[in-house]
C-alpha cells in the first residue's frame, strides 16, 4: 500500500488550489446531506446521495477474483446505472475481504468523489483524479477544521473520534500541525467557519 504523504509529494504538478477545492468540496457535501457528526455515517451518507453500497464477499468467485487482480478496483470501484425509473443510480463495490473496516470507510469516502465529480462516468482514471479522490476521503471523515475546532490531542484521539485508520489519523494529526505553525493554533478559513457555523445551525 502506498503512503498518501509520498503519493501527494510525487503527484505535486497539482496545483494547491485543487486540494483547496476538494476541502471545500467535501464540507459541502457534508453539509448538503445534513452529515455533520462524527463519526461519519460513511454508509448513511453514500445512500443518501444515491449510492448503492456491494460487498465484494457478497459478488461471486469469478468477480471477486476479476476486481481483487487488477490496481484500479482492488480497493473499490463505482458504475452508474440508470434505474428502472430513469433516475441516475451508483453500484460502489467496495473490498471488505482484504481491507480493514477502518480503510473500507476511506475507500467508500474516496469513491463518493468519484460520483460527486463524475470521474466514474470517465473510461479511465487519471493519476490526478486518484490523488484528489484519496485527499477529499480525508476531508471527508476528518475534516481538518473540526480535528481543529474539537482540539483533538493526537492521532489516536483522531483515530477513535473519526473512525479512521491510525495512519489516516497520523497524517491528519501532520497535516493539522503544520497549519497550526504555518497559521496559528485556532486559525480557520472562511468556508471552514461557514461550515463550522451552518453545522452548529443543524447540531
Ligand atoms: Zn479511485
Amino acid at each position: 500500500m502506498e503512503n498518501p504523504i509520498t503519493k501527494t509529494l510525487m503527484y505535486s504538478n497539482i496545483s494547491g488550489e485543487k486540494y483547496d477545492e476538494m476541502d471545500k468540496l467535501a464540507l459541502e457535501v457534508l453539509l448538503d446531506y445534513g452529515a455533520v457528526t462524527f463519526p461519519l455515517d460513511i454508509a448513511g451518507l453514500a445512500k443518501k446521495i444515491g449510492i448503492n453500497l456491494i460487498p465484494y464477499s457478497s459478488l461471486s468467485f469469478q468477480k471477486i477474483q476479476k476486481l481483487v487482480e487488477k490496481n484500479s478496483t482492488y480497493k473499490g470501484v463505482t458504475c452508474p446505472r440508470r434505474d428502472s425509473n430513469g433516475s441516475l443510480r451508483f453500484d460502489t463495490f467496495y473490498n471488505d475481504i482484504d481491507i480493514m473496516p477502518l480503510a473500507q470507510r476511506f475507500t467508500i469516502a474516496h469513491e463518493i468523489k468519484h460520483v460527486v465529480c463524475g470521474d466514474c462516468f470517465k473510461k479511465t482514471l487519471t493519476e490526478e483524479d486518484e490523488v484528489l479522490a484519496e485527499h477529499f476521503a480525508r476531508s471527508l471523515l476528518a475534516p481538518q477544521c473540526m480535528v481543529i475546532y474539537q482540539n483533538e490531542k493526537d492521532r489516536n484521539a483522531i483515530s477513535k473520534h473519526y473512525e479512521i485508520s491510525l495512519p489516516s489519523a497520523e497524517n491528519c494529526y501532520n497535516a493539522v500541525e503544520n497549519r497550526k505553525i504555518k497559521f496559528g493554533v485556532d486559525f480557520l478559513f472562511q468556508f471552514e467557519k461557514d461550515f463550522i457555523e451552518e453545522r452548529n445551525k443543524i447540531l
